[in-house]
């Protein structure tokens, strides 16, 4: 199996998936709409930072790109809840306190991709090569690039070319696919909290969150030690993106609802001005490949909304479990449908996880209820490790499968309702038992 492939899009997920399959000894053309990102400006309006775990770590460490990505890393061990008024609460991530998952600059991650996938003597990088036109049966490629049309061939094609991939309208148009789009009522846009002095202008240990019912700002440290702020707000309606638009009426917002943060971002009346508000949705398609011939990964296949940090994560997992693939199977389309086959399950569940964590860190996180469950549950992982580990430990701090997670995290439930039931049986049987006595 050491056939010509096409990898289409060379973003977190092309790019080190261009690495794998080098390392396995394939010829790759990776093709990229942008010019190289390490030479032009960085895009405006897709995030700045991200944060990358366990589950992004153990892909990068199993070809040794681990150590040179997390260089420049910064480790955040929990949640820092602002509330409207008062001091800010840090929430650790896990019971000990020591687990952290970290903030990562998305270009520096990106160019120390395409920096290993380069350094790879059977990977080719076309930039400036816009997919335009895919015959998936012939493996046909065409692209627009800013002096011609250029055609090309590969005997399998990769769509790692993000939620919007034209490889699945592709395959879509040649009715291989069915999919679905659900986009969220609510946007994003990114602002900035400089350094104040040379340095940070909050703990850059923490992922620093405020949850505001509607609305929720997060905020990632940078190297450069600015954060970015990323304020998640409906798109439309009273309170809205829609709704504020004046350069006093944007202030006015800010003060009353972040008086913490406010004075910490001198510029911005004007990031909010000048940024544009990203979508969020989740794509589901199915299948992911067709006639062993082309296959989707990353965002293409299942882009999720980012509120447990793990799309790129989940992306780099997927090469992995492809690899895992390559390496049980005799052929193209064995693999592409065993991966199809055992990977799909995960990414539904983790589309489905990031959603409902949304509910919980925009509205949750704040409350003492929250705050309670948590010192329980981090408690009880004490009292019996590795028996129970909570749904965000297995989630970010481990590869047990989203779906597994899931399974996990129901049994620990009902298994903690059950003890809960003795426990509150034990108290009513008791007091009926003291009443009885009182009686008597
Ligand atoms: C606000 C926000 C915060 C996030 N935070 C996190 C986080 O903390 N942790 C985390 O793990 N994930 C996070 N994510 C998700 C993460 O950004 C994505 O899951 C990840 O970027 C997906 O990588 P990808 O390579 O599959 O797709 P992309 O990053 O979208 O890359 C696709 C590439 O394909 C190229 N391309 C597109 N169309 C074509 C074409 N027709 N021809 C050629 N090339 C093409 C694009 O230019 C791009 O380079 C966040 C996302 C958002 C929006």
């Amino acid at each position: 199996m050491t056939d010509d492939v096409a990898v289409v899009g060379a973003g977190l997920t092309g790019c080190l998936l261009a690495y794998y399959l080098a390392r396995r000894g394939h010829r790759v053309d990776l093709y990229e709409r942008r010019p190289d990102p390490r030479t032009a400006d960085a895009e405006r309006g897709r995030s700045i930072n991200l944060a990358i775990s366990e589950r992004g770590l153990d892909a990068l460490r199993r070809v040794g790109l681990e150590h040179r990505v997390m260089a420049d890393a910064l480790p955040m061990r929990g949640r820092m809840v602002h509330p409207p008024t008062g001091t800010p609460v840090l929430q650790p991530y896990s019971a000990d306190g020591t687990r952290a998952i970290n903030s990562i600059s998305r270009g520096a991650l990106n160019n120390t991709l395409l920096d290993a996938a380069t350094s790879e003597a059977g990977v080719t990088v076309h930039f400036e090569h816009r997919l335009t036109e895919l015959d998936t049966g012939k493996g046909a490629l065409t692209f627009a690039t800013p002096h011609d049309e250029v055609h090309a061939e590969a005997r399998v094609v990769f769509g790692a070319d993000g939620a919007g991939s034209a490889v699945r309208g592709h395959m879509l148009a040649q009715e291989e696919l069915d999919e679905s789009l659900d986009f969220l009522d609510y946007g994003y846009k990114e602002l900035t909290v400089p350094p104040v002095d040379g340095e940070f202008a909050l703990d850059p240990g923490a992922l620093h969150i405020w949850p505001r019912g509607s609305a929720m700002m997060i905020a990632l440290p940078n190297p450069d030690r600015s954060f970015t702020c990323t304020l998640f707000w409906p798109t439309g309606g009273t309170a809205s993106f829609a709704s504020l638009s004046s350069p006093a009426a944007i202030e006015r917002h800010f003060r009353t609802h972040y008086p913490d943060l406010f004075p910490l971002a001198p510029t911005l009346v004007d990031d909010y001005l000048a940024n544009p508000v990203g979508l969020l949705g989740t794509v589901r398609c199915t299948p992911w490949q067709a006639g062993g011939s082309v296959c989707l990964i990353g965002d293409a296949a299942h882009a999720i909304v980012p509120f447990y940090g793990q799309g790129a994560n989940c992306g780099f997992e997927d090469v992995v479990v492809l690899d895992r693939c390559l390496d049980e199977a005799d052929s193209w389309q064995g693999a592409l449908e065993l991966f199809d086959a055992r990977r799909k399950v995960h990414a539904d569940t983790i589309a489905d996880m990031a959603l409902d964590n949304f509910v919980e860190m925009r509205d949750k996180v704040a409350s003492p209820m929250f705050r309670a469950t948590k010192a329980v549950e981090h408690t009880l992982e004490r009292l019996l490790p590795g028996r129970y580990v909570s749904r965000y430990e297995l989630v970010s701090f481990s590869t047990v499968p989203y779906a597994d997670v899931r399974r996990r995290v129901a049994a620990q439930q009902r298994a903690l309702g059950g003890a809960f039931a003795l426990l509150t049986g034990g108290i009513a049987a008791a007091t009926a038992r003291l009443s009885r006595r009182n009686r008597l």
